[in-house]
């Protein structure tokens, strides 16, 4: 899920990224920039003065190096927004743009369909079996809990933001929810600081994001730029009036909307327009349940005579992923009555194997069986009031996504695309976009370039 924190998950108080945040700016490891933003808000922005990466002499030397290219991207996530919502007539500025640039119709997120695996996606350029981010709550195996994937390190492998930190690039995030943050962590050279706006909530209003964005490109004009805008999600959770009706999300769609028109106006009013790449996708989509369509798995599998006390559930909105906590000895059993108990549930659409779906692309960290419910449908774990939201992604129902590259460079193509572009495309695409070296190690990119 995307909006809803869980107090109870140990190592993941709320708060406790934001410290790691202000232990750096007062060992003086970052500087902390107040900028006034428009009505006289003030934004808080911290910068990397001696980013480890930069002891390494090599990379010291790229760094004393900066590139002089005029050329900027920035990537702009409406998080959970769903493909049919760009034409439904609330979102001109969305629809101007894809229509004026480079459209992926059939474009789709990556399981497990949720915000932290596919923003790890486009910026990593790999899959979860690689990055170690499958879903945004996983059982950590060593805490022996479940716990959101919130802390820098739960990414293994290398960034496009560091890849291009070292080839003399500056980067910035501009990210909406609490642990967005904590993932991506202190990798970009200038990173917003919401903390000191919204402590102790998960998410920023779309219109303090917004000027974020536009305070970092006035203040730093950094060549990549990556904006996750998080009000169409956080409303999609919340809005109780369900599919039918849906008032409060067709609100926060046109809301949303116009703080990406003032973004779009912004680059074209100073003159940037022209050498930007700006691509536009969300994370996933969104699917709405009944309030009687609850899948709770955790009570059947805890009674089951092979199972209890031996099983963990990571509950992802749409996706659960059971866990063998028994003796290896017995996970073959325990495996094949996951699946035997998840298959005969209603509501449930799938539950697969993990180790024997390599199709998956997850890791052991998705655990050992992947439950994926029915559109419609939603999981509530630990029990049937642990999830009492509607809205929820995860499931395949959810993977339709808009994606679309505009901006008014060159290298931007226009027209519509039969390709499937991924979440995992926006990595090798900035990397194509920008002339960047070399590949992720163990296998390349796992995406590909979208502007040829
Ligand atoms: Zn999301």
């Amino acid at each position: 899920m995307c909006t809803t924190s869980d107090p109870g998950a140990a190592g993941s108080a709320p708060g406790e990224r934001f410290a790691e945040g202000a232990t750096e700016l007062s060992t003086g490891r970052r500087s902390l920039l107040k900028v006034a933003g428009a009505g006289g808000l003030g934004l808080a922005f911290s910068t990397a003065l001696s980013d480890p990466a930069l002891a390494d002499p090599a990379l010291a030397r790229t760094a004393a190096a900066p590139r002089r290219t005029r050329r900027r991207a920035y990537v702009l996530v409406v998080d959970g927004c769903r493909p049919d919502e760009i034409d439904s007539g609330l979102m001109p500025n969305l629809h101007a743009l894809r229509e004026g640039g480079r459209h992926f119709p059939r474009a789709s997120s990556l399981p497990i369909m949720e915000t932290l695996p596919n923003h790890v996606m486009m910026m990593t350029g790999v899959r979860p079996d690689r990055s170690g981010v499958p879903a945004n709550e996983v059982y950590d195996r060593v805490l022996g809990d479940t716990r959101k994937l919130d802390r820098a390190r739960d990414i293994r492998v290398d960034t496009v933001i560091n890849r291009m930190n070292r080839q003399g690039f500056r980067t910035g995030t501009v990210l909406s929810k609490e642990y967005l943050y904590g993932i991506f962590g202190a990798r970009a050279t200038h990173r917003w600081e919401p903390a000191p706006l919204i402590p102790i909530t998960d998410h920023a209003p779309d219109h303090f994001t917004t000027e974020a964005a536009l305070a970092m490109v006035e203040a730093f004009d950094p060549h990549l730029v990556f904006v996750n805008f998080g009000d169409v999600d956080r409303v999609g959770h919340s809005d109780l009036t369900g599919g039918s009706v849906q008032l409060l999300r067709r609100a926060a769609l046109a809301a949303t909307d116009l703080q990406v028109g003032r973004f779009i106006r912004m680059l074209k009013e100073t003159g940037r327009w022209d050498r930007s790449l700006v691509l536009v996708l969300a994370d996933h989509s969104m699917d709405w349940s009944l309030p009687h369509r609850v899948i709770s798995l955790s009570g059947p599998l805890g009674e089951d005579p092979v199972l209890a006390g031996q099983v963990a559930v990571a509950q992802n909105g749409g996706a659960d992923l059971l866990y063998w906590t028994g003796p290896a000895s017995g996970r073959a059993r325990g495996v094949a009555r996951m699946l035997e108990l998840a298959r005969g549930t209603t509501g449930v659409l799938a539950a697969h194997d993990r180790a024997r779906t390599p199709g998956l692309r997850l890791g052991p960290e998705a655990g050992d069986v992947v439950v994926y419910c029915r559109a419609g449908w939603r999981f509530s774990d630990p029990n049937v009031v642990a999830n009492p939201i509607s809205g929820n992604h995860g499931h395949p129902a959810t993977r339709p996504i808009p994606f679309f590259l505009a901006g008014g460079h060159p290298a931007v193509r226009r027209g519509s695309s039969s390709v499937r572009a991924t979440t995992v495309d926006v990595a090798p695409t900035l990397a194509d976009f920008f002339g960047l070296r070399g590949a992720p190690k163990g296998g390349g990119w796992d995406g590909a370039s979208r502007l040829g």
